[in-house]
């Protein structure tokens, strides 16, 4: 099939690859021109796991290209993929600026019917709100579809090939078997195809990421808790997880969800009761319980060091909001990192990927390592933000030798208390009783 995908982000940029690896011709398009000759020359704007190599094969097998111009890239496409950001606006709402302004662009340049998919994340009403709009301006008919995006930065490749299901709101059963078709390749035999109407397919996203950020701000709550209590996280989690009802699935104790989705998803659900005058009393609370949770490192620091904490030196390993990305936006990390500075504490950071996004906000405010073991040399504590692999079992004698002083704050729990206390470390993680 022909497929155009307006959008080269996390979403649009993995959508259009892996569809080409599954042999359709492939048109990408973004109105960023940097970032378009950069993919024409192969390079990758954004670090996702085995992306580069995809984008590398298909764009020389010819069924890859990439455009600034929205007529030139949809004109031979049946169907159209919006994945364009939709970020937070003014009084928590999603910003459809750009699913508006792209969707003038085709009504305006439409010279055959097409298919127009919604991927991005908008709120309920928005398919509808777009055909509407590109009614008053197209000169042949079309339809709009939904299709909300489910897969996880740091596994998108791995997400989009083998997808749990694929959530299509159509309002026409013709425009559910062309979608149905292209992603057929896909789908196993136990992964369903679900079509509905758009408006339940736009709130099954929402619905979707709210109850994951409700999950991560509950055993966060319970965490703290058990901190309070001398109880320990770990084996509380164990205690529950074996319940079928319950599970261990993101149950994660830590320092709250940051990305481009969860918090501004969270809070476009918000908006959306408010609008109607109904309470969202349930996810007003999972987004203060996660702000609040970004500062709990801090929080122990402050504790650890007291007023010495200013002229303390922190190392940082882990920035990205989540290992295996790039993608810092909302991250806990850097509201710790601007408490820090705020206390007048000497930052170094480290980040398998994230640096340069990290480097272009904090400048010289603080030193950046290209080794985990050069973020921590002369530093008063560690700092755990981010669960990267490669941190998950360094050298802790050379640890102990580099750090002036041997203290670990762990935020993801990455390491085992007892034997951190055994190395003679002092440690403190999220959830867990102080070290016996
Ligand atoms: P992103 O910010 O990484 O990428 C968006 C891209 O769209 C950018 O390259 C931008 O230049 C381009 N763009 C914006 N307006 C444009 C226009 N008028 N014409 C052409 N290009 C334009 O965003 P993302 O993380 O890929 O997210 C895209 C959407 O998918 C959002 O609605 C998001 O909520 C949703 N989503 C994201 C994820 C994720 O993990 N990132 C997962 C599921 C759903």
């Amino acid at each position: 099939m022909k497929i155009a995908v307006i959008g080269t982000g996390y979403v649009g940029l993995v959508q259009g690859t892996c569809l080409a690896e599954s042999g359709n011709d492939v048109v990408c398009i973004d109105k960023i021109a940097e970032k378009v000759e950069g993919l024409k020359r192969g390079k990758i704007p954004i670090y996702e796991p085995g992306l580069a190599e995809l984008v590398h094969r298909n764009t020389r097998d010819g069924r890859l290209s990439f455009t600034t111009s929205l007529a030139e890239g949809i004109r031979e496409a049946e169907i159209v993929f919006i994945a364009v950001g939709t970020p937070q606006g003014d009084h928590g709402g999603a910003d459809l600026s750009g699913v508006w302004a792209v969707g003038t662009q085709v009504a305006e340049v439409l010279e055959e019917p097409k298919i127009l998919v919604i991927k991005s994340t908008v709120p309920v009403g928005t398919n509808a709100e777009l055909a509407r709009r590109m009614k008053e301006i197209a000169r042949v008919p079309f339809d709009v579809a939904s299709n909300p995006e489910f897969l996880k930065e740091g596994a998108a490749i791995e997400d989009f090939n083998k997808p749990d299901r694929v959530v299509v709101g159509a309002r026409r059963e013709e425009v559910a078997d062309k979608l149905h078709e292209l992603y057929a390749p896909f789908l196993r035999t136990d992964r369903p195809f679900l079509v509905m109407s758009p408006e339940s397919a736009e709130m099954t996203k929402y619905v979707a990421n709210c109850l994951l950020a409700t999950k991560i701000s509950f055993i966060n709550e319970m965490a703290n808790l058990c901190e309070a209590y001398g109880a320990d996280i770990n084996e509380v989690r164990r205690g529950i997880g074996h319940d079928q009802r319950i599970g261990f699935h993101f149950l994660h104790p830590g320092v709250g969800y940051g990305g481009s989705c969860f918090p501004k998803d969270v809070r476009a659900a918000i908006h959306m009761a408010t609008s109607k005058g109904m309470p969202a009393r349930m996810m007003e609370s999972v987004d203060e319980v996660n702000e609040a949770q970004k500062h709990v490192l801090f929080g122990k620091l402050k504790a650890h060091f007291k007023d010495a904490l200013g002229s303390a030196t922190i190392a940082v390993w882990g920035l990205a909001f989540k290992p295996r990305t790039d993608d810092i936006r909302e991250a806990p990390a850097l509201v710790l990192i601007d408490a820090l500075l705020k206390e007048g504490a000497t930052v170094r950071v480290h980040d398998p990927e994230a640096i340069p996004n990290v480097k272009a906000i904090y400048g010289d405010k603080i030193a950046y390592c290209d080794r985990p073991y050069g973020a921590i040399e002369q530093a008063d504590a560690l700092v755990i933000a981010t669960e990267w692999n490669e941190f998950r079992n360094p050298d802790f004698e050379v640890m102990r030798r580099l750090l002036r002083q041997p203290v670990i704050f762990d935020g993801r729990n990455v390491y085992d208390p007892a034997r951190m206390a055994a190395l003679g470390f002092a440690y403190e993680g999220i959830g867990l009783p102080p070290c016996r």
